[in-house]
């Protein structure tokens, strides 16, 4: 089990990140990291083995300027537990930024595809190919960020709560799952995501 948490509204995110991530913490992990979209339409992301503490030490002197983000919690089960494989993931130009939590069954045959028409990953996950099929399928198909998500979804095996930003969607979290958990809480001007209720109250 894994932690994810997401925010879209009018406060910074990144303290509504970490808050949510601790809370999460419960559930077990073995790394953290968050993405932000900030005003100029740029993903920074933060990821790092260890504790979530561990990521907040390497925030403390960034730049996490931005009303839109995305955290996660992982327990790994493709790739080892590093700084490279903790989530969120990029697609392949970096579009999109992505968290996951569950087990994409058919991964090796979509990335097999996928390194066919030349792309190429980072890490060894099975969550940087979903980010990857979704970013292409959206950028090539002349579909709507939440309809290039659904069609990416529809070709894959497995069990996800998966959460989704872009850069070309500056207000906009796409979120899905099939088998994992995932609350949305709803605000005044504001939304958060997240794996259980927990870093939704106050
Ligand atoms: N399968 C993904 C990975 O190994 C997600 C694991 C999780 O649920 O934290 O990165």
């Amino acid at each position: 089990m894994c932690g994810i948490v997401a925010y879209v509204g009018d406060q910074q995110a990144a303290p509504i990140l970490i808050k949510g991530l601790k809370r999460l913490e419960y559930r077990g992990y073995d790394s953290a990291g968050i993405a932000i979209l900030d005003k100029q339409k740029n993903i920074k992301a933060y990821k790092k083995a260890g504790k979530v503490a561990a990521l907040e030490a390497l925030i403390s002197n960034s730049d996490t300027e931005g009303n839109i983000g995305i955290g996660h919690t992982r327990w790994a089960t493709h790739g080892e537990p590093n700084d490279v494989n903790a989530h969120p993931h990029f697609g392949q130009n970096k579009t999109l930024a992505l968290v996951h939590n569950g087990i994409i069954e058919n991964y090796a045959a979509i990335k097999a595809q996928l390194q066919a028409k030349g792309h190429h990953f980072e890490s060894q996950t099975d969550t940087e190919v979903l980010t990857h099929l979704i970013e292409e399928i959206y950028e090539n198909g002349q579909v709507s960020f939440d309809e290039a998500v659904r069609l990416a979804l529809n070709q894959v095996h497995g069990a996800y709560a998966i959460v989704v930003i872009s850069k070309k969607d500056p207000e906009m979290i796409v979120a899905a799952r099939k088998g994992s958990p995932l609350v949305v809480g709803i605000g005044t001007n504001e939304f958060l995501l997240a794996s259980d209720a927990s870093p939704i109250i106050e």
